[in-house]
């Protein structure tokens, strides 16, 4: 059976996340650790990392998966700001370990430049560890972007790398980093037709043929506001975007993405955007 959640929100406790995914029905979710917009950090206590595993087993939610800070930019050209997204880096896994989350996704910086892939996978590997000697047990992730690489032909950027499945296989490689998060939306906004038989095969062949089988351990299930290849970034509600809803359910039927979790990072105005947009992929991913 596939597993099905959405993001929740912290408020009131980390511990709360999960009350609010099992209320909605989930069986995995995502969380921000702390405001995924600022710097500031206090650390979890350890009664609160304890209260979030006991509640994660007595709901049986699996797995968690943390999203990294939007804050972190590891090809900044400012030194200050390179450093403190190592910082921060270190943190998201640290604190995903302190929970016992299973995965931390990070989404690639734009702008590396030139050398920036090389400098990116250097900066990774000194937060991570080396194979071996890994510093965390959660796994990272690496998430596609909605950049335009097949068209830009500018110079080499990591961000703009990212929504190429082939190159972002390389660099989770070459970092030594758990696999790869695939969002629909921005995969579908970075020129990849989803709604066509087969291309969800074709993209989890240019994954597995280099990483393997098994290394795309997240979708990221939403609908596109932005036109195929548009480079837009906008997730819509499941069914109301530009792939669709028979887009949506032959992407989760191709044998490629089969068994692969999925987290729903639908636009949420109300409460009742998430009810309505977990049964819709709850009929989404149920066997014709
Ligand atoms: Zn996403
Ligand atoms: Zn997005």
């Amino acid at each position: 059976m596939r597993r099905l959640g959405v993001h929740t929100s912290i408020a009131g406790g980390l511990d709360k996340s999960l009350i609010r995914a099992k209320e909605l029905g989930c069986d995995t979710l995502q969380i921000f650790s702390h405001n995924p917009r600022g710097w500031a950090l206090s650390d979890i206590a350890p009664d609160e990392a304890a209260a979030f595993r006991k509640t994660r087993e007595k709901l049986g939610l699996d797995p968690v998966f943390i999203h990294s800070c939007y804050l972190i930019n590891l090809a900044s050209q400012y030194l200050e700001i390179r450093e403190r997204s190592l910082w921060m880096l270190g943190q998201e896994l640290a604190r995903a370990d302190a929970i016992g989350a299973d995965y931390v996704i990070l989404h690639l910086a734009q702008a590396a430049g030139e050398d920036g892939i090389e400098s990116l996978i250097m900066q990774i590997r000194s937060v991570i560890g080396r194979k071996g000697k890994k510093r965390f047990r959660a796994g990272l992730l690496f998430e596609n972007t909605a950049g335009l690489p097949r068209k830009a032909g500018g110079p080499k950027d990591a961000g703009a790398a990212a929504s190429s499945l082939s190159a972002l296989a390389q660099i989770v490689e070459e970092c030594g980093v758990a696999g790869i998060c695939f969002d629909t939306c921005h995969g579908f906004a970075s020129g990849y037709d989803i709604r066509e038989p087969g291309q969800a095969d074709a993209m989890a062949e240019e994954v597995s043929s280099r990483l393997g089988q098994g290394k795309i351990k997240l979708i990221h299930l939403n609908d596109s506001k932005g036109a195929l290849g548009s480079g837009l970034d906008r997730h819509e509600h499941l069914g109301k975007g530009k792939i669709g809803l028979a887009g949506l359910r032959r992407f989760l039927a191709s044998a490629g993405f089969a068994e692969v979790p999925v987290v729903l990072e639908t636009p949420k105005e109300a409460e009742s955007d998430d009810v309505m947009n977990i049964k819709t992929a709850r009929s989404l991913i149920k066997p014709d």
